[in-house]
């Protein structure tokens, strides 16, 4: 008898096989019955997303959260000690804590505390901080958001064999989370040995369906359109308009034999180029062996001097240099430009000098478009996608935004922030204040001034400020928040763009000399220790939005002075006068 085993038409998966961590169905029972037995640990958001796609094999050929050989080597050569390519860490941060013993199992729960594996403690060691954001991301800077986010986690990293007993638990979009090995299946079903993937973070727009359908043809495969869905960049549209928005694209206007759209659950770090390799190997584990990359892929926006963290063109030169090893094509995303008198796409090489062409940027969709309320040209927009977006993304003045003031005590924040409060009511804004002398008698009653507590205040400040933002609500923080790295992360926790930070500048001695609540004094006499400017530091914000001065500006002065930053931007609406024309910018021009 001959034994037909099947031979998939798609690329094998790096590393030969797709690891599987999930305890056979008839061993889950016991497993878990020993499992509540065990010491228990809670995963953040971030590792329940990594330890997802460990568990699927989405990693392949990585089995577990990396040991430290693992990821020394990972940081200086992007390979495990196998040799095989793997471009960043995953690791699995802990606090140190006395019920973790080497060779002993523990339990790995949600944030919900839902049991979800069993790790056997092979590892506990230290990591250093600096030396991952150096070496992996390339730079300190906390505006970096994994670089910010780092800071709080533990500073032990842990590692051993897992034992998965359930994936995370998913209620939305469910057909469309397919594993690798279900992804797999389905692409075969096309028919096509080649696959192309596109990544992607943001809503889609007409530019991207002609590059992934050209992408398609080329290859003459089938297309994975792959989102991200598990972490993306603070701020991003959320995921739930996303996939409703790819939903209408791949239904409407993709040839259902060419297409399949899957979600990803992936925590993305944003770390650039190597991050467009990371995804390319998890592509190819789904079945990819094309994957598309375009501009600044995995971008994390500018740093603290407002320069991009990598260049335009590091990420596909990267995936370029090692597509060969890792046996995934880099299919750049070049150009395109709307010619309206074919009404069609074409890319900017070929088109002739004089053509019209027509595109509109993606600030200009925010700014021009979507902010002002206007609704975006079906050239460059699907409608139905249009729709969508312009439901969940309200214009400019009905979206959150966060005023963070901080600065030594009686610099002036909260004498500040009420004159603000009053100018942003007459404009027709709701305004929560979170004064941190308030936010101390209730919400953090019982906090004190050392590192830790503060940091605990100003996060809970960030907490809610980040609610409120969310649900479109302006709220005026005036807090001394005196450590950056706290403040860098409520600012990535509320999203850069809608987050102002006023440095409210007034030298310490100016701050003594008011030393409206007595405090200045009874520090200097000691009475007050981790005064913050006497005996506690203050770090002054490095790139604020805005700088006040105090001295010489009255605070109407400084308050009408960030009412013009927030009309600038749009957050609030500009008296109209009769007869004024909103001018939209013309979004055609001439080829040259
Ligand atoms: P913070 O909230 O920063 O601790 P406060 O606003 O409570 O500071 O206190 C600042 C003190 O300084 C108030 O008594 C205020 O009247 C006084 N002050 C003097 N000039 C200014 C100014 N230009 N801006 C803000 N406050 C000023
Ligand atoms: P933080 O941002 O450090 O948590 P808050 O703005 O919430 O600070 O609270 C600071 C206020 O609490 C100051 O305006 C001051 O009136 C008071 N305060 C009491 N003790 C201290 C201290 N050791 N350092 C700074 N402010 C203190």
């Amino acid at each position: 008898m001959v034994i037909h085993t099947r031979v998939s038409p798609l690329i094998a998966p790096y590393g030969g096989t797709l690891v599987d961590l999930m305890v056979p169905a008839e061993m889950r029972d016991d497993v878990k019955a020993r499992a509540s037995q065990l010491p228990s640990i809670q995963l953040s958001a971030r590792s329940v997303c990594d330890l997802e796609l460990l568990a699927t094999g989405a990693f392949s050929p990585l089995d577990r959260f990396m040991g430290h050989v693992d990821q020394q080597c990972v940081l200086d050569e992007m390979r495990l000690q196998s040799g095989q390519l793997f471009p960043l860490p995953v690791t699995l941060p802990i606090e140190a804590s006395p019920a973790l013993h080497l060779d002993r199992d523990i339990a790995l729960r949600d944030t919900k505390n839902d049991l979800l594996a069993v790790m056997t403690l092979e590892e506990i060691y230290p990591w250093d901080l600096a030396e991952v954001a150096h070496k992996a991301f390339g730079t300190l800077d906390l505006r970096h958001p994994l670089v910010a986010e780092m800071h709080h986690w533990g500073k032990l990293n842990i590692s051993g064999h897992l034992r998965v007993l359930q994936l995370p638990k998913h209620y939305d979009f469910q057909e469309l989370r397919l594993t690798p090995a279900q992804t797999r299946a389905c692409l075969e079903g096309f028919g096509y040995s080649n696959v192309v993937a596109f990544q992607t973070r943001n809503p889609l727009h007409r530019v991207h369906e002609e590059l992934t359908k050209r992408a398609t043809l080329e290859v003459d495969g089938v297309l994975l359109l792959h989102p991200v869905v598990g972490m993306t960049k603070p701020g991003d549209v959320d995921h739930y308009t996303r996939v409703r928005a790819y939903k209408a694209l791949a239904t409407g206007y993709y040839d259902p034999h060419r297409i399949l759209l899957a979600l990803l659950p992936l925590a993305m770090r944003m770390a650039g180029p190597r991050e467009a390799l990371w995804h390319a190997l998890i592509r190819r584990n789904h079945g990819a062996n094309h994957f598309i990359v375009g501009r600044d892929h995995a971008g994390p926006g500018n740093d603290s001097t407002d320069k991009p963290f990598y260049g335009p063109y590091d990420a596909q030169n990267l995936l370029q240099r090692y597509s060969a090893e890792l046996g995934v094509n880099m299919v750049p995303f070049r150009e395109l430009l709307y010619l309206p008198d074919e009404e069609r796409y074409e890319e900017v090489s070929r088109i002739p000098s004089g053509t019209r062409t027509a595109s509109i940027s993606g600030t200009q969709v925010r700014e021009q478009y979507l902010n002002p309320g206007q609704k975006l040209p079906s050239w460059f927009t699907r409608p139905e996608v249009a729709e969508i977006l312009a439901e969940t993304y309200p214009p400019r003045h009905r979206q959150g935004v966060c005023i963070w003031l901080t600065g030594l005590s009686g610099a002036g924040k909260s004498t500040t922030a009420e004159v603000l409060t009053v100018l942003l009511l007459e404009h027709g804004r709701q305004v929560t204040l979170l004064d941190g002398d308030v936010v101390r008698t209730h919400l953090s009653k019982g906090l004190g001034f050392s590192k830790e507590d503060r940091d605990t205040n100003i996060r809970r400040i960030g907490f809610v400020a980040a609610e409120i933002v969310q649900h479109g609500g302006v709220t005026i923080c005036a807090a001394v928040s005196p450590y950056r790295a706290t403040r860098n992360d409520v600012r990535n926790l509320v999203g850069t763009d809608h987050f102002v930070e006023v440095f409210v500048d007034t030298p310490l001695a100016v701050c003594e000399k008011r030393d409206t609540k007595g405090m200045y004094a009874k520090a200097r006499r000691g009475e007050i220790k981790d005064f913050t400017g006497i005996n506690d530091p203050y770090e002054a914000p490095e790139n604020p939005e805005i700088t006040l001065d105090t001295v010489t500006q009255t605070p109407e002065d400084n308050a009408r002075l960030i009412l013009q930053h927030l009309l600038q931007r749009g957050f609030v609406r500009a008296q109209t006068t009769v007869g004024s024309n909103s001018g939209h910018a013309n979004p055609v021009s001439h080829a040259s």
